[in-house]
């Protein structure tokens, strides 16, 4: 069985909306660290991780450990009408992480099912449907998490009930917030939050539900210190803030274990999932508990946090802390950052992001005018060389990467080398025409 075949069937069986990456998509067989194998024998250093979703990298002995000895008890499948010990103890390191006072945590499958979730506890504790939103976010692909979408590319088509009013995303390359300092966006945002309340909302709005540094969005992030100047006008109208920590949290950053650390300011709700299960599904919203129990109706879970996903989720933990994978982030991120700023080129607009969390964002040379084409040019020279990486971006002109945590200095370096000829050869290319 070829990929060629599998392509075909892929496009046949499965919806038009699911779109793998590259011109000729990758099936990938096996894992090892950093690196992955496709089915044509091809091995690459993995800078992306299917969408940041491995943490710590492919086949590290001590998760399928914990897995297998759950496995090996036959209780694969409990539900939440049973006790489990495993996602208790799981829920309970999770709340005492979270930096939330008196929390409670709700195991789920997904970020989207958390974003969900985090969306009815809030609507539901201020009896109001009415929500604030960043513009050129992503949250999910249900029909709340959509709704709260503000990336035209993925929401456009969605005829969501949701009342959204949607802030500014903290794009300052272009548009009408460009080349504002940190201050004067900061100002600048409070006084567009509060003319966005007075303006398309009663004022009674359910929550604020925001991505510290935007995933999907291309790594686009306000300037930090901005979620707490935000979180007081939320605090006049008793508004909660939810931090979608789905990419940035478990020490992404580098600098601190959540995205929302950086803003001096605390959230009512945090949602996470990613790589938290290193490849099993995972994810989970910590709410205040008054917010969490305010949900008065019985619901359920089949599969949240099940023993398997919640043995991976704590064996994940004890490894990202037992080997301060926070201040890998930063060392090797620094690295990366730093070598991709070197490279200085026409159609590099922007390196952003922090730690393990590194987007370029390409354009045309001496403009600030997107340039998708020449993204798309870098990520396929980097798979001919051997490295993934991905795109994002409301304009798919950005390459994102979301390395595994445990990445080495080699490995980055490594990365680094094939980054530039790709980023060299686009360069070129787009000189030439
Ligand atoms: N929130 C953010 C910030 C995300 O990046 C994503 C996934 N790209 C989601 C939510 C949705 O997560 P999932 O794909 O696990 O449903």
């Amino acid at each position: 069985m070829t990929t060629d075949d599998l392509l075909a069937r892929h496009r046949a069986v499965m919806p038009n909306w699911i779109n793998p990456l590259y011109a000729d998509p990758i099936e990938l067989v096996s894992g090892s660290g950093a690196r992955v194998t496709d089915a044509a024998g091809r091995t690459y250093l993995d800078f992306f991780g299917g969408v940041l979703t491995t943490m710590i990298g492919y086949d590290i002995p001590e998760i399928a450990d914990a897995v297998r000895r759950q496995l090996d008890t036959g209780i694969a499948h409990s539900s939440t009408l049973y006790l489990i010990r495993k996602q208790v103890e799981l829920a309970e390191r999770i709340a005492k992480l979270s930096g939330i006072p008196n929390a409670k945590v709700f195991l789920a499958n997904s970020g989207t099912e958390a974003n969900e979730t985090a969306l009815l506890l809030a609507t539901q504790f201020r009896r109001s449907n009415q929500i604030l939103a960043v513009r050129n976010s992503y949250h999910g692909r249900s029909f709340g998490a959509l709704g709260v979408t503000g990336n035209r590319g993925w929401s456009a088509s969605s005829l969501t009930p949701v009342n959204v009013s949607y802030i500014h995303s903290g794009e300052r390359l272009r548009g009408i917030f460009a080349g504002l300092s940190d201050a004067d966006y900061i100002e600048r945002s409070v006084a567009d939050l509060r003319e966005v309340l007075a303006t398309t909302t009663s004022g009674d709005v359910a929550c604020l539900i925001a991505e510290p540094i935007q995933g999907v969005g291309g790594f686009v992030a306000p300037p930090d210190g901005f979620f707490g100047e935000i979180k007081k006008v939320l605090d006049e109208h008793g508004i909660l803030w939810v931090s979608d920590e789905v990419q940035t949290g478990w020490g992404r950053t580098g600098e601190h274990f959540w995205g929302y650390q950086a803003h001096d300011a605390v959230p009512d709700m945090l949602t996470f999932a990613k790589g938290v299960g290193n490849g099993f599904a995972l994810g989970g919203v910590v709410a205040r508990g008054d917010v969490m129990d305010s949900l008065t109706a019985t619901s359920f879970n089949t599969f949240g946090g099940n023993p398997v996903s919640s043995s991976a989720g704590s064996a994940v933990l004890d490894y990202l802390l037992d080997h301060d994978l926070q201040g890998n982030a930063a060392r090797v991120g620094a690295l990366l950052h730093e070598g991709l700023r070197a490279l200085g080129s026409p159609v590099v607009a922007e390196v952003r992001g922090k730690g393990l969390m590194i987007a370029i964002e390409f354009v045309r040379p001496g403009t600030t005018d997107p340039a998708p084409a020449v993204a798309l040019r870098v990520l396929e020279e980097c798979k001919a060389h051997g490295l993934l990486v991905g795109k994002g971006g409301l304009h798919g002109n950005v390459v994102r990467m979301g390395p595994p945590l445990t990445l080495t200095e080699a490995e980055a370096k490594e990365g680094l080398d094939i980054l530039a000829d790709a980023i060299r050869a686009a360069t070129d290319a787009v000189a030439a025409r």
